[in-house]
């Protein structure tokens, strides 16, 4: 347990938004308590190379940047967790943040609890996680020149991510559980005409299979909702777009959110509606959803905490 029970900030989190708001309050003499979550490092921890993350021209592992983070954000005095924030009452000041174990209060906290892809929940999918199975095309769609693969979804961001993954692919097959879609007419169509893109309807994956090695894909197995008959499709990599869920049901009735519960902060801001409560990174973002734009509005919301304090 912490040896201090209060703190001027309190960060939820620990992916790029979250350790960089831990950095930016630790420098300005506000070292924050950070409650790591679930997955200390958050959603990089499951990618593998990080390619589009400016200063490592020769890319750096997920895994490995979120450890530099938080060894940088340690050095200037964050004091990471890891603990999972179970319950928070923002009703008054300082708020308070509990864990399983402790209650922790804070004159200011900053939310990064991120969000999660939603996934098919099969064990092969997370077995391959890395290995051929990815849920972020602009992550890893460069690993798969030439190759052939399939995109789970009948989403905007399945229509976005198969579309973009023919840059380096030979093929892509998005496959979808029904006949509509969900995509708005203009990205279907977009993808309804590149060459490179073909459409599977009425079908879901029940297994993805693995090579020899177990380090990659080799295809899955396909049940056609509409027969009920089941078959394997050979492909290289598989990309689930299936949404994500922002990781903010402790909130719930505290914050405004909308509709998918996606925090709402003000414009050009990460102000809640609550007073110094800040929010940053994916859970609030549903646009750009990149580790360099959290880390972006995890120093926003540590500047504008430390202001919030300041006066
Ligand atoms: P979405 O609109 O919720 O679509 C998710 C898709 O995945 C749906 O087609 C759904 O099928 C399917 N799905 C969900 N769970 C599944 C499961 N267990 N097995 C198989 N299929 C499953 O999510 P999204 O595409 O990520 O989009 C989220 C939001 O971001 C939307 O508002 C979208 O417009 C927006 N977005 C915008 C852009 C853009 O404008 N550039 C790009 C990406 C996303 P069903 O249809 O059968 O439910």
């Amino acid at each position: 347990m912490s040896e201090n029970a209060h703190h001027k900030v309190i960060i939820i989190g620990s992916g790029p938004a979250g350790l960089t708001a831990a950095l930016y309050a630790a420098r300005a003499d506000l070292p924050p308590l950070v409650l790591e979550g679930l997955q200390p490092g958050g959603q990089l921890t499951i990618t593998t190379d990080v390619e589009n993350y400016p200063g490592f021209p020769e890319g750096i592992m997920g895994p490995e940047l979120m450890d530099q983070m938080r060894k940088q954000a340690q050095r200037f005095g964050a004091e990471c967790m890891f603990k999972i924030a179970t319950e928070v009452d923002f009703s008054q000041r300082p708020f308070k943040v509990k864990t399983d174990d402790a209650e922790y209060t804070g004159d200011s906290v900053i939310i990064a609890t991120g969000a999660t892809a939603r996934l098919l929940g099969l064990e092969s999918e997370t077995r391959l996680m890395g290995h051929g199975v990815s849920a972020c095309a602009t992550c890893d769609g460069f690993f798969f020149r030439d190759k052939e693969l399939i995109v789970v979804g009948g989403g905007d961001s399945a229509m976005e991510e198969g579309t973009y993954l023919t840059k380096f692919a030979s093929k892509v097959t998005i496959v979808h559980r029904r006949e509509e879609f969900r995509a708005s007419k203009i990205m279907l169509k977009r993808a309804q005409e590149n060459d490179k893109v073909d459409f599977l309807l009425n079908a879901t994956i029940e297994e993805i299979l693995d090579t020899d090695d177990g380090l990659s894909v080799r295809g899955v197995v396909l049940t056609d909702t509409q027969t009920g008959e089941t078959r394997e499709m050979a492909c290289d990599g598989v990309f689930m777009a299936i949404g994500h869920v922002p990781n903010s049901k402790i909130f719930n009735g505290m914050l405004d959110m909308d509709e998918q519960g996606y925090l709402i902060t003000k414009p050009d801001s990460t102000a809640t509606n609550i007073e110094g409560v800040f929010a940053c990174g994916d859970m609030q973002d549903t646009v750009y959803r990149q580790a360099v734009t959290a880390a972006g509005t995890g120093c926003m919301a540590a500047i504008e905490a430390e202001r919030f304090l300041a006066h």
